[in-house]
């Protein structure tokens, strides 16, 4: 067997190939999740004007990266009519934070925004060790790219919670004294 990964091994046979689409399928569904949950968190952000700006850059780049997963799918033989469908609930639990009307809805959305990321960091890393493990290192570029996008935006949601907190307890505290 040839020794074409970093783990030196390479899978050929079509479960193996059937496994790695399934991923790309499910990263497909999961960035349409990530296109609802960001364009539900937009108008949330009023008052947090650069979240919101970053949350709508990051929308554009999702519709980037559905782009470039569709790419890859149909360069595997599936149908765009089939790819449109797919649709899974997988980050369901997480999407429904969104739902939520609690007063601390910012720094709970705040949270599944950085869990939504690192999931996705963990899923286009997969699929990266599985494209080069089946023959399709091809694809490792445009996975790349987004994975580079994907941790962009997980280490900006990091590095902000400290200021997006502080911002809450500002904010709230107006809100009591507005109440008095
Ligand atoms: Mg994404
Ligand atoms: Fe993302």
């Amino acid at each position: 067997m040839a020794s074409t990964t970093a783990t030196g091994r390479s899978f050929t046979s079509e479960t193996a190939l059937e496994t790695y689409a399934t991923g790309l399928r499910n990263a497909h569904a999961l960035e349409q999740q990530a296109t609802q949950l960001l364009q539900r968190q937009l108008d949330r952000y009023e008052r947090y004007p650069e979240v919101s700006q970053k949350l709508q850059q990051h929308l554009r780049e999702t519709e980037q990266q559905i782009a470039r997963l569709e790419e890859l799918m149909h360069g595997m033989g599936t149908d765009r009519s089939v790819i449109k469908d797919w649709a899974t609930s997988i980050m369901g639990n997480l999407a429904a934070i969104g739902h939520t009307i609690m007063p601390d809805e910012i720094l709970k959305n705040h949270f599944a925004n950085h869990a939504f990321e690192n999931f996705e960091i963990a899923s286009y890393t997969s699929l990266i060790a599985m494209a080069e493990a089946t023959g399709n290192a091809g694809h490792v570029p445009a996975l790349r790219q987004t994975l580079n996008e994907e941790e962009t935006m997980a280490t900006w949601l990091r590095q902000n919670t400290p200021a997006i907190t502080l911002k809450f307890l500002q904010l709230s505290e107006q809100a009591e004294k507005a109440d008095r």
